[in-house]
């Protein structure tokens, strides 16, 4: 039997032993993680069967036409687009066993504590320090831009643990309880008008040191492939024709023929076959990626994914005139999720100018196709080789 008839046949099996329609939501969740139908491409016992990813489509397939739920990837984002593959490549086998279910049914939402105010594009000076004491690391620090750390129950997190080595070398990569009495999130509110993301400070927040995920000080190795998977989450999502910004603005084309010009005609087929293009590349990204780990090539994408919403948007706003002025709602809210289709055309245009800024800035990204991908000469580094204590702050 073929790896696509006998996925085939253990989805049925899945749907015959827990019908949706009278399955609790989480019970089948579960159910579909312990089968290993949860992410095919992940070894057996931790919610997958070791098979290539591409025949995650075949059960996904099967549990949409049989309505079964799933798990609300949007909401779940940083975790199963960053904190997943990076557990799953340096975890231990305990901490492979404690975190992915949960992660994966959407139990346990996850965030990223990597940008400080003093650390952004430049991720490597931050100065969050973590300090072994016996069984434990203690944490003294201020992370900031932290999406969903209102919602988190875990969080990835780079701190410092050694300040007398070169900046890229005294890196620790750790699992932070969000729950310790030391964290504290703060909103901070954005053009939208939301608080989607944090500032969060951590006073003593006491780590056990089986909650690191690779060695002491190789922290930065660890750290390069939640940054690699995040820049494909970002910009490599599967969407239909026509899914994402170009959608909308389509949709209106078509339904308000009083609002037409030649003008915006023109630039509107030319944002369509690019919105297409970008589309089939990143299937054709998603393809390369099953034959192993995301590398530099995922910022590409994003860079893509980025300019791409921002001029369709900004086209959409122009398309309705002073009616794409208005604005749905200014409360400040704490979404679950980023709802770019659900909103309306103001929203999508204000909050697609974060996309050139999360997971890499876009010059950010210009240097590291540069560098990594075409293979020009690097930006002078001065400060690699000098200790990070005696960097200029
Ligand atoms: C919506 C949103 C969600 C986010 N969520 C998270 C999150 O969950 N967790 C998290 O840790 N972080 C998150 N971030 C933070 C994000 O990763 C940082 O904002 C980003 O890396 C840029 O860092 P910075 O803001 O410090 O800007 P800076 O690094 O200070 O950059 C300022 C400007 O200088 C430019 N610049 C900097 N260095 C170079 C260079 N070498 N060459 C050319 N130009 C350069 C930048 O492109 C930018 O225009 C989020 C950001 C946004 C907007």
């Amino acid at each position: 039997m073929t790896d696509a008839a006998e996925l085939r046949r253990r989805t049925q099996d899945l749907l015959a032993a827990h019908p949706p329609a009278g399955t609790e939501r989480l019970d089948f969740l579960r159910a579909r993680f312990d089968a290993g139908l949860a992410w095919v491409h992940f070894p057996e016992g931790l919610g997958g069967l070791g098979l290539p990813r591409s025949l995650q489509a075949v059960v996904d397939a099967g549990l949409e036409a049989a309505g079964a739920p799933d798990n609300d990837p949007r909401r779940i984002g940083i975790g199963l687009g960053m904190a997943a593959p990076t557990i799953l490549r340096y975890g231990t086998e305990d901490q492979k066993r404690r975190f992915l279910k949960p992660l994966w049914t959407g139990e346990e939402v996850w965030c990223q504590l990597f940008s400080e105010p003093g650390a952004g594009s430049d991720l490597a000076a931050l100065g969050t320090r973590a300090v072994r004491e016996g069984e434990d690391w203690v944490v003294d620090g201020q992370k900031v831009w932290t999406s969903s750390a209102h919602l988190a129950r875990w969080a990835i997190l780079i701190a410092r643990t050694d300040p007398d080595v070169p900046k890229h070398r005294g890196i620790t990569y750790f699992v932070c309880d969000m729950t310790d009495p030391g964290v504290e999130v703060r909103p901070l509110r954005q053009i939208t008008g939301e608080a989607e993301f944090n500032e969060v400070f951590l006073t003593g927040v006491r780590i056990p040191d089986a909650h690191r995920l690779g060695e002491t000080g190789d922290g930065w190795k660890v750290a390069q492939t939640t940054l690699n998977n995040e820049r494909v989450a970002i910009g490599g999502m599967r969407l239909p024709r026509e899914g994402g910004m170009i959608g909308p603005v389509a949709r209106t084309w078509r339904e308000r023929p009083e609002l037409r010009t030649h003008d915006l005609h023109q630039r509107l087929l030319k944002l369509w076959v690019e919105a297409e293009v970008a589309r089939l590349t990143g299937e054709r990204l998603r393809q390369q990626l099953v034959a192993g780990h995301p590398g530099p090539e995922g910022a590409g994408m994003k860079l893509a994914f980025a300019r791409l919403n921002q001029e369709i948007s900004g086209l959409e706003v122009e398309l309705r005139g002073e009616e794409g002025l208005l604005y749905d709602d200014w409360t400040m809210r704490r979404p679950e999720l980023v709802d770019f289709t659900g909103r309306d055309a103001g929203y999508r245009y204000l909050r697609s100018k974060g996309n050139s800024i999360e997971g890499g800035t876009s010059e950010v990204l210009l240097n590291i196709v540069a560098e990594r991908v075409l293979g020009l000469p690097t930006e002078p580094r001065t400060d690699k080789d000098v200790a990070w204590k005696d960097l200029a702050r």
